[in-house]
């Protein structure tokens, strides 16, 4: 349990307190919106806090929904979307949640028409998200090694609309998978998905998925534990009342999203991208990205390192890139051509090896200091910022040698491994 008080309250009641705050300015990001100078104190008054927190233990549900695989039960697509509320919980979680109910209903319906999904569909609605990702933590461990074996990716959508703005953040190797799925489903304003995404990115030939992944929102088990390709999907908006009490039924339905299209969006959205991973021959993960990706961290890393006066040799690890980067490029041209021949053998090899990727860059020993986190690319601050190549820059900040030469092993090793696992298919 967190041993320091917070207490949420209103402007009305935070604008007495800080008003009475002396002494320095605070830093320039923690000056809030109150038309005063903030200050760090000290005060000649005190506060007399009393909070009352009861301690009873609690249980929480998962309610976890299969469609099972017609041909490969034990590969899998999970749909995740957290229940709990810090309050009404409008936009998040219930968007989420009422756009996963209305996507489940959409497959059920398929379902009694008499279709099967080649692969399992898996429909999870989380409890205690909000506490510590709590519900999809505790079933990612549950189901680890089923998990680690068969599933192909891991969907989150935490709200699914506070606005009209599609927002997609995943790991490198499923960007252009949703960039593609966008191109299939309609966006409320005409058009598809895919263009209005890209009329909101500023000079880019395509929409940006953000790659840089912190934490936040239940994706966190399935990639920083278990090594899963994640996306995160939302309509995002101006959303002032998140996390607080007017983020309500009555905020979704007159402010974040008038005649819920963008909720119907995002299940279309939802329900594609399920079908095409659940249909599909071999897995489309773009490992070439991903490889492209870690060597511009590479070089931002050891841009930074230079300027903590840190001796970095990266070379290794490079190579390593270089040879993952050319590994990814070859199994996607590999597996599109033995689709075409029929060669049913080598797509399923490729599919096999593709499923292999994201668990190679884990590392048994985690990070230091937080063995759960064991992915070496990604991991979030403290803060759920994200921190992208996490051991080696928490060495390089740390600002010791020995540790640096030790993490530019470990990910040099991780890359390695992410290329041989898709070699000579
Ligand atoms: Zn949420």
């Amino acid at each position: 349990m967190p041993t320091v008080a917070a207490a949420p309250m209103s402007y009305k009641d935070a604008r007495r307190l800080l008003g009475k705050m002396t002494g320095p300015a605070v830093p320039i990001e923690w000056q809030g919106g109150l038309p005063f100078t903030y200050r760090l104190g000290p005060t000649s008054d005190k506060l007399h806090l009393v909070i009352q927190n009861d301690k009873k233990v609690r249980s929480i549900w998962n309610v976890v929904g299969r469609l099972r695989g017609a041909e490969r039960a034990d590969e899998w697509v999970i749909l995740g979307n957290h229940r709990d509320a810090w309050v009404f919980g409008g936009v998040d979680p219930s968007s989420g949640s009422a756009t996963l109910m209305e996507t489940a209903r959409a497959f059920g319906e398929l379902k009694r028409s008499g279709w099967k999904p080649r692969r399992t569909i898996i429909f999870a609605s989380w409890d205690a998200e909000e506490f510590t990702l709590t519900g999809s933590t505790e079933w990612g461990e549950l189901e680890a090694e089923r998990l680690q074996a068969g599933a192909l990716a891991y969907l989150n959508v935490d709200s699914s609309a506070s606005g009209n703005s599609f927002t997609a953040a995943a790991v490198p190797a499923l960007a252009n998978f949703l960039r593609d799925v966008a191109r299939d489903v309609p966006d409320p304003s005409g058009g598809s998905i895919y263009d209005a995404w890209l009329s909101q990115t500023k000079d880019a030939k395509e929409p940006t998925v953000t790659t840089r992944l912190g934490s936040g929102s239940d994706y966190t088990v399935f990639l920083n534990f278990l090594g899963l390709p994640i996306a995160d999907l939302t309509f995002d908006g101006p959303y002032g009342v998140y996390h607080s009490i007017y983020d309500s039924f009555t905020w979704v339905d007159r402010v974040g999203d008038p005649g819920y299209y963008y909720h119907a969006a995002m299940g279309r959205y939802w329900a594609v991208a399920a079908l095409q991973l659940s249909e599909c021959d071999y897995v489309p993960l773009d490992y070439a990205a991903y490889a492209r990706e870690v060597e511009s961290y590479l070089d931002e890393t050891e841009t930074a390192a230079r300027r903590l006066g840190v001796e970095v040799d990266f070379s290794r690890a490079r190579d390593a890139a270089k040879v993952w980067d050319k590994n990814g490029r070859t199994a996607l041209e590999v597996a599109r051509k033995a689709v075409e021949a029929g060669d049913t053998a080598r797509v399923e090899r490729v599919h096999r090896g593709l499923m292999k990727v994201e668990r190679a860059l884990l590392d048994p020993e985690g990070l230091a200091g937080r063995p759960w986190f064991k992915h070496l690319i990604y991991a979030p601050r403290p803060t759920y910022k994200p921190l992208v190549l996490p051991a080696l820059t928490e060495a390089i900040e740390a600002r010791d040698p020995a540790r640096v030469k030790l993490e530019v092993e470990r990910l040099t090793r991780a890359l390695k491994r992410a290329a041989s696992v898709i070699d000579g298919l």
